[in-house]
């Protein structure tokens, strides 16, 4: 079939890698051509346009023109910017959709949550629009219950003016989790009228990418250690940590004694997610001034560090690679998917809840304690590290998520849960095209 006359989607990815990767993989699941168009403030991260060079023919992908944020105070909260960036592309965003309606038969918007003010541009182009959640159940959950919070709870909410509501008019949410890994899904499906179905289309992640570049020389590395000997340590596509803990990180892992690979930032001392929106601000020199004298030489052998950017489902997917330090991005559930057990480090956002729920609920992760000033030890580091790698609690651990990697395959295959519900957001998708067309025909 020609493309141009394949049904349609498209899809407003938010600012930021974490957002962009699932919905990539969601795209690549459903039966559709897809069109990612991407609202900008500037000029696009390495990262970014790197994922979408490799993008299959059946997915294309529009930046739309960059908007102007000077306006906001330098304070502003990350959440606060990419809503902006969103509401202030929505000129442009109509404008593209002329565009795709002129060429294409465009039957269906994808946002994630900082997106639903485009719902208004699909609605006036009478096309059904759906919400991929990147985060928990447990997270969706949670938001969906505040208006009830509002209602009966009195503290921070008490200052609010209007309650906070869900937007009313989105068929679908999709949410990257599934029924093992955590139980929210379950609650979240129960058919209420009036309500969007809640479709639990997880794990989201890209297994296949063994083709990718290595420009970090991460993989070429692990080819050359033992199997199953290495710890990896990365906090998502943007996080950043202090001074102080990186310092007490390099430490804690020389200490542990077990081989590491750590994706190494500049620290920033006030704001644990400064490059959330380009990765490339990051100078390749810089993190490496900043750890302590004579570490790089001292673990030379049994650590590599690579600055900013590794290629993270690469090295989940990698042999050698047997623990995951992570800072509980969901998206990082991805080590589920190759039964890598997790060290727990959540740094903002929802990622404590996400922390909580992968250790005391699903077991597959240990949590280092912070201090009373929240500085993670070295001690305390090289304790959990040890533990993870090598004692009967990591073992448990380990052996837990390997249940959840098998669980992971069983909703993935063909009559899976979350195939299954991918191909109902499909049918819920062509049903609105379908109804469409019935009624300019009769
Ligand atoms: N990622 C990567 N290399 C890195 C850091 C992150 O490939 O060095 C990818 C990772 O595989 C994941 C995404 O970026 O798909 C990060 O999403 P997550 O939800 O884990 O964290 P966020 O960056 O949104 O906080």
């Amino acid at each position: 079939m020609a493309k141009a006359q394949r049904p349609h989607i498209a899809i407003l990815p938010s600012p930021g890698m974490g957002h962009l990767i699932p919905l990539v993989e969601l795209a690549k699941r459903l039966v559709h051509q897809h069109t990612f168009v991407i609202p900008t403030d500037g000029s696009p991260s390495k990262a970014l346009k790197s994922t979408l060079d490799s993008l299959p023919t059946f997915i294309d992908s529009v930046f739309l023109p960059p908007v102007d944020l000077s306006d906001l105070p330098p304070d502003s909260k990350i959440e606060t910017r990419i809503s902006l960036m969103v509401s202030r592309s929505l000129s442009s965003l109509h404008d593209a959709f002329v565009s795709m309606v002129a060429g294409t038969k465009l039957v269906g918007l994808v946002v994630d949550m900082f997106g639903t003010d485009a719902f208004d541009v699909a609605y006036e182009f009478n096309i059904p629009s759906y919400i991929y959640f990147p985060s928990t159940a447990m997270m969706l959950l949670f938001f969906l219950y505040l208006q009830e919070l509002d209602r009966t709870v009195s503290c921070e909410y008490k200052d609010m003016v209007e309650p906070v509501r869900l937007p009313r008019s989105v068929k679908g949410i999709m949410v990257n989790g599934f029924q093992d890994l955590e139980s929210g899904p379950k609650a979240l499906q129960a058919k209420q009228s009036g309500k969007p179905s809640v479709y639990p289309v997880g794990p989201l992640i890209n297994v296949d990418s063994s083709d990718k570049p290595d420009p970090s020389g991460c993989i070429r590395w692990l080819d050359i250690q033992p199997v199953g000997s290495v710890l990896f340590v990365s906090f998502g596509s943007g996080d950043t940590l202090s001074r102080n803990q990186v310092n007490e990180l390099a430490m804690g892992l020389e200490m542990s004694e077990q081989r590491f690979l750590w994706v190494i930032r500049t620290p920033n001392d006030t704001i644990a997610n400064a490059t959330y929106f380009n990765v490339d601000t990051q100078k390749d020199d810089d993190p490496f001034m900043f750890l302590p004298k004579g570490f790089v030489e001292r673990t030379k052998g049994c650590g590599l560090m690579v600055g900013s950017w590794a290629a993270q489902t690469r090295v989940l997917n990698h042999g050698s690679t047997d623990g995951f330090l992570t800072h509980c991005g969901w998206n990082s559930v991805e080590s589920v998917v190759n039964g890598i057990p997790l060290i727990a480090w959540a740094l903002y956002a929802e990622q404590k809840m996400n922390a909580l729920m992968l250790s005391e609920d699903a077991k597959v992760s240990l949590r280092p304690k912070p201090n009373q000033n929240g500085l993670i030890c070295r001690d305390e580091i090289a304790k959990v590290v040890k533990c993870l790698m090598g004692s009967e609690e990591g073992k448990s651990v380990r052996n837990r998520m390997l249940e959840l990697k098998e669980a992971a395959k069983r909703v993935l295959c063909e009559n899976g849960s979350s195939t299954i519900a991918v191909s109902e957001v499909a049918d819920s998708i062509n049903m609105h095209c379908y109804l469409q067309i019935r009624n300019l025909l009769s």
